[in-house]
Order: structure tokens, then sequence, then C-alpha cells
């Protein structure tokens, strides 16, 4: 069929597309396949804020696909085109999510019908506590049934206003600080929960580039160091993704995506500069250094090795999939390829990194900052130091060998005191970060490479996660 005369179909449609790609090669029943698939529960809430004089309705969303294992887990998101098909979809992709990568939970996501850059931020605390109210006073948020986190359009600040708000209706749960995740450090947030998905991206990629059978799949060589890449979205996927890749790995960012147009340079775009640009003039126009190009859509198109798209879904799509060359495409955003476009991308032989897999970094990490809240200790706050009290023994032993022997050694330079230092909570946080990137790339891309009737990463993910989904449900006796 001609691409003009194809529909698009909605999100939800498209994962489920997906979803019915992946299945068509497994073994489940048709009953266990059904089950799986669809959303178990919607809940819709509409609630009144008195706000600069007048009462104002919003409309907010948590949608529950899964329950295999609970709590179920997935961010809130704060846009104005947040809608009930929408946060299904998210829900959907935050179950697969979650078993790719092993993280103990039920797929969820929530949303509010809000542009929150037109209000005040005490309006905003209004308006999210009386959300999480709704929430909370249906166990929609709960330690152990629901744990929300942030996506887009919410941070950290909106995380630590729940948390307190839970609080507040729950004054003898000890476990409260687990009701929710990605909060601040001192409202019981954990190291690297910020950065998390960003810095997921560069793992995945770092794991992409170790296999040569990959990179040779998507027509590229050699390493990461000078990649060219176009970025869309420099929030806080994007922001961190980019940074990471260009400050540490020697990738070139060559295209910056935002709402109000685009950024190029051949030489390479500053991240850090052009956030700081963003930050005091709410937008990219008229940086300096860099061509702008009003159509920022447009930019999804130019040559470039690796495209990013960290914005929102839907962004590539039957108008403009035949016309991208990147040929290595990681989805940082949830959903950006619709089920249209990602049949075109794959026949001209592009290589899509998955939404469950490349963004699974941010759950990840939600994941520890929940264990830790439910532990009450710190991570590496027992070890750090007995670590490094042993450390100290080896250097200390091999200093007084080579006075004793006068054996003339010197320990390079830098290493006592890499050695020296016990690992801690980041540290840690980052270790298991790239652990999971790794295992989850390793077990999708055996199944790639494994299965003659698997052309593909995103089939390859899907049927990945499916197994251990069924496999749960199949475990209580469905
Ligand atoms: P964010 O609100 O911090 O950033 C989104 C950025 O995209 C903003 O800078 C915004 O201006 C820009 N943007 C919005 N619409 C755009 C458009 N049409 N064209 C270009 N730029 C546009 O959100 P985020 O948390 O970075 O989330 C981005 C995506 O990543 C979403 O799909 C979200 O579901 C997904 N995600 C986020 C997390 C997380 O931890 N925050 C985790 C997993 C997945």
């Amino acid at each position: 069929m001609n691409t003009a005369t194809m529909i698009e179909p909605s999100f939800r449609e498209s994962v489920d597309m997906m979803f019915n790609r992946a299945v068509a090669l497994m073994d489940l029943s048709p009953g266990l396949e059904e089950k799986i698939r669809v959303c178990n529960a919607t809940y819709t809430v509409r609630f009144g804020v008195r706000l600069r004089g007048s009462i104002h309705t919003f409309t907010g969303y948590r949608a529950v696909h899964s329950e295999h294992m609970e709590p179920v887990k997935g961010g809130i998101r704060y846009a104005m085109g947040v809608h009930q098909d929408e946060v299904e979809a998210l829900a959907a992709l935050m179950t697969y999510k979650c078993a790719l990568v092993d993280a103990p939970f039920g797929g969820s996501k929530g949303g509010l019908r809000i542009d929150p850059r037109e209000w005040e931020e005490h309006e905003l605390e209004q308006i999210t506590r009386r959300f999480a109210y709704e929430l909370i006073k249906r166990d929609l948020i709960n330690p152990s049934q629901n744990v929300p986190a942030p996506d887009m359009g919410t941070g950290e600040r909106e995380m630590a206003w729940i948390a307190d708000q839970y609080r507040r209706m729950n004054t003898t749960d000890i476990n409260s600080a687990a009701c929710v995740t990605g909060k601040p450090i001192n409202a019981g947030g954990i190291q690297g929960r910020t950065e998390a998905t960003g810095r997921g991206v560069q793992y995945a990629l770092r794991e992409f580039f170790r296999h040569a059978e990959d990179i040779k799949a998507a027509k590229l060589s050699g390493t990461l160091d000078g990649k060219t890449v176009i970025v869309q979205g420099l929030g806080n996927v994007g922001y961190h993704a980019a940074k990471f890749l260009s400050e540490e790995d020697g990738c070139k960012i060559i295209g910056i995506i935002e709402r109000d147009g685009a950024l190029v340079s051949k030489d390479g775009l500053e991240v850090e500069a052009v956030r700081q640009w963003i930050n005091k003039h709410g937008g990219i126009k008229d940086f300096p250094g860099a061509t702008y190009v009003a159509d920022g859509a447009s930019v999804l198109e130019e040559a470039c090795d690796i495209l990013i798209p960290a914005a929102m879904e839907g962004v590539i799509n039957l108008g403009n999939a035949a016309r991208i060359k990147a040929p290595l495409i990681v989805e940082a955003a949830n959903g950006p390829v619709t089920a249209g476009a990602d049949d075109i991308l794959r026949k001209k032989g592009c290589v899509l990194i998955p939404d469950m897999y490349a963004n699974a970094g941010g759950v990840t990490v939600s994941y520890f900052e929940w264990v830790k809240n439910l532990s009450h200790i710190r991570f590496g706050r027992m070890q750090r130091r007995q670590e490094e009290a042993r450390h100290q023994l080896l250097v200390d032993e091999l200093e007084r060998l080579s006075a004793d022997k006068h054996l003339g050694w010197t320990l390079s330079p830098g290493f006592k005191e890499n050695y020296l230092r016990g690992a801690g909570e980041l540290e840690l946080v980052r270790s298991g970060l790239d652990d999971t990137m790794r295992s989850a790339y390793q077990s999708m891309r055996e199944v790639w490479h494994g299965r003659e009737d698997v052309t593909d990463l995103r089939t390859a993910a899907y049927l990945v996660s499916i197994g251990k989904v069924a496999a749960s449900y199949r475990a209580k006796g469905l």
C-alpha cells in the first residue's frame, strides 16, 4: 500500500500492533495473549482547584496495564495532549519495559491535562497535591500497589509534593517515602535518578557499539567516538543523553530540535550551552554560533549516524519515515516511531533500538530508589569504608614490600586514589544501571540474531518481555 493511503494508527494501536507482531511468533494461548495485551483499568479524575479567584477543573488519569507483579510502576506526565489512549499505551510499554530489565513491577502510567508553563509554582503545587489526593485515596499511589515517577512535564519537585501529600494522609506508614520515585535526595531520593534515563541511553549505545555484528547491521563502523548525532527534545532525557554522549564518548551533536525550531552545526553543538540558553530565553532561537531552522521537525530528516528522538510520541510517522536518513535510531522517548513508520524504516534497513529498552534507565534507577526507601538505608553506607580499609591494606603491603626489598616499585599516577576509593551510592547506582542495560541488551540481541523469524530489536524485546510476563501469569495459575 502507498504510504499516502495508509492511515496512521493511534499511539495505543501502534503499541498493540507491535505487540501482535511479536505474539504471532510466540506459542501463547489466545486467552493469555489477550490477558497480557489489555489494560486492566484506567481511572479518570476531574477535580476543581480554586486559583486566581475562580475554580479551574482539571482532568487526570492513572492507567494500570498489568498487575502480574505489584506494585505497578510508571510516570506521571503533565501535558495538554494527555488522554486515556495515551496513558494506556504508555502503561502497556511500562509493563514490557519492567519485564525486559527485570524490575519487579507491573505497568502503569498517569497524566494530567495541563500546560505546566501556564501556572506559577505555588499553583502547580496546589494542583499536584489535589491530583495526588485523588489518586492516594484510591490506592493509585501506594508503596506496595502503585508507585509513580517523573515523566514529561514533571520532575523531582512534583515527586516531592506527591510524597509529602502521601505522608500527610498516611502518617503511620513507615514506608511512605517509597510511594513515589524520582524524589530529590533530601526527600528520600537516590543519587543519579535525575540523569538516569539519559545515562541509560548512553549505556545502551555503548553496549550496542560493543557488538561488531550489530554495528554492521546499522551500516556503521568503528566506535561511538566521532559519531554524528541529532537529538529531539532537550528536556530531562534528551539533555542528559546528548550531554554524556558528547562529553564522555566523543559524539558530535550536529542537531538539536526543540519546540520552537532546531539548531544545526556541522562542527557540533555544546549541549550545556544550549540548555543554559533555553533556561534563560525559553527557547533555542537566536542561540549564537549555530544555524536556526524554524521547521524543527524537518531536521529529523537530516543525515547523521544516530538519531535520538527524546521528546514525545509519534514524531516519526507515515509522513516522514521514508525521508529519515539516520541508519540508527535510539528511541529515548516513548513511542516516537509509529507502527507504520517502523515498517518503512525496517524495510529501509534502519536499526531501531526500541523505547522499552532505550529509556529503561529511569525505571531501573527508580527501582533502586524504591528498594533504598524500603530498606531505610543509603546504598554503600555499610560497605564503603570497610572496602577502603581492605584496599588500603593491600596498597600498604605493596609499598612495604617495595621499600623492604629495595624493589623501587611505584604505583601508577592516580591508581592509589582510584583504588582506595570505596563505592558510594552514585557509583553503585551507575554500576547497577550499566549492568542492567548490558544484560537487557544481550537478552534482546540473542533473540534478534538467534531466531530466523526475528529481524529487528523491537520484536526481540517484545518476545523477551512478553515471555517473562506470560511466565509470571502461568505461575499464578492463569
Ligand atoms: P521533559 O518535559 O523533561 O522534556 C521534553 C522536552 O521535549 C522539552 O525540552 C520540550 O520542550 C521538548 N519538546 C516537546 N515537544 C516537542 C516537539 N514537538 N518537538 C521538539 N521538542 C519538543 O520530558 P522528559 O522527561 O525528558 O521525557 C521525554 C520523553 O522521554 C517522553 O516520551 C517520556 O515519556 C520519555 N521518558 C522519560 C523518562 C524520565 O525519566 N523522565 C523515562 C522514560 C521515558
